[in-house]
């Protein structure tokens, strides 16, 4: 029987891991495939690790890694998709908001030829209004800008095949931005439609700042439109004042010097010096990037694991 791999990143799931356990087993019981769950835990600052060693001891087909701090659901998912051996390997939230049952219409899709199986949300039901709104506006902005297309409500939560997910390792990037990655990599991709659903325990570890700083990274990561917006003002304003000094200059000689103009010069001023500002700025956040970069430090760190 081939081998399926469950890649889990926890972070504070305490109360969700057996329960994701239990109902995963039951809504799969069909799925010809031998099941390896592989959790993540994070960081967590609660139970979760003391919950994780217990399963492992109760079930001989539970791994986990534990991190020696929270190192983020990226970092979760990219030490998950290393260490994973499965034929075939999916990413799940442990929350259970991505639906275990798909996994057996996800592997038909596979059967029939596909490369990779995501999900993708068509409603936002249960999910603030606001939050729902930015996450709308964010994915048309990085459709515009970037050349990786990126489908609006789409999970991470996606079953591939082991060579999709040996291409994503050889992405060797740091700053890692898995929607953007997945997409990256290409492959015969399809995607399955489903509800959203409420998380059945514990808390989103998601803020609006938290979320704001990811669709940041996520331009930064996969787009240089920014830069090139920079370069573009930067090039008008020069013409322009080029422009202005000419006009001025004709001016001066032939009505002479009269001192006016001062609020127009204040007004300059204060635009020029806003746009330099802003444009160094998005440099900063791109040189910010290369600087992580070239330090090469691990994606995350390892305290213990039951994984030989
Ligand atoms: N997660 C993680 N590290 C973090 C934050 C979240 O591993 O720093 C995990 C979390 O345990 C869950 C998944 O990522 O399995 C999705 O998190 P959450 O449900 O909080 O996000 P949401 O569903 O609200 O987008
Ligand atoms: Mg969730």
């Amino acid at each position: 029987m081939k081998k399926l791999s469950v890649v889990v990143p926890a972070y504070n799931e305490e109360e969700t891991l057996e329960l994701f356990l239990n109902e995963v087993n039951k809504q799969t019981a069909e799925l010809p495939l031998e099941k390896v769950f592989l959790f993540i835990n994070d960081g967590s600052t609660d139970n979760t690790l003391d919950v994780l060693k217990k399963l492992s001891n109760k079930y001989d087909n539970v791994k986990y890694i534990s991190f020696s701090r929270n190192f983020g659901k990226e970092a979760a998912l990219i030490a998950g998709l290393e260490v994973s051996d499965g034929d075939f390997i999916t990413v799940m939230d442990a929350d259970l908001q991505d639906p275990p049952e798909m996994l057996n219409e996800m592997f038909e899709k596979i059967t029939e030829g596909y490369d990779v199986v995501g999900t993708r949300r068509v409603s936002r039901v249960g999910e603030p209004p606001i939050r729902s709104f930015f996450a709308k506006k964010f994915y048309k902005l990085i459709n515009k800008i970037s050349d990786t297309e990126m489908v609006d409500g789409v999970r991470d939560f996606r079953l591939m095949t082991r060579q999709v997910c040996d291409s994503i390792l050889e992405v060797k990037e740091n700053n890692r931005f898995s929607k953007g990655i997945f997409s990256w990599v290409g492959f015969k991709t399809t995607y399955l439609p489903y509800e959203n659903r409420e998380r059945i325990a514990g808390n989103t570890s998601w803020n609006f700042w938290g979320l704001l700083k990811y669709s940041v990274d996520g331009i930064v990561n996969f787009s240089d439109t920014p830069l090139n917006i920079a370069t573009f003002v930067g090039f008008i304003s020069f013409l322009t004042s080029l422009l202005l000094s000419i006009f001025y200059l004709l001016k001066t000689l032939i009505f002479g010097d009269p001192v006016q103009g001062f609020p127009t010069l204040i007004v300059l001023i204060l635009l020029l010096g806003g746009l330099q500002l802003l444009s160094i700025g998005i440099i900063g956040k791109y040189i910010s990037k290369i600087f992580l970069e070239t330090k090469g430090r691990p994606n995350y760190i390892i305290k213990e694991s039951n994984i030989e």
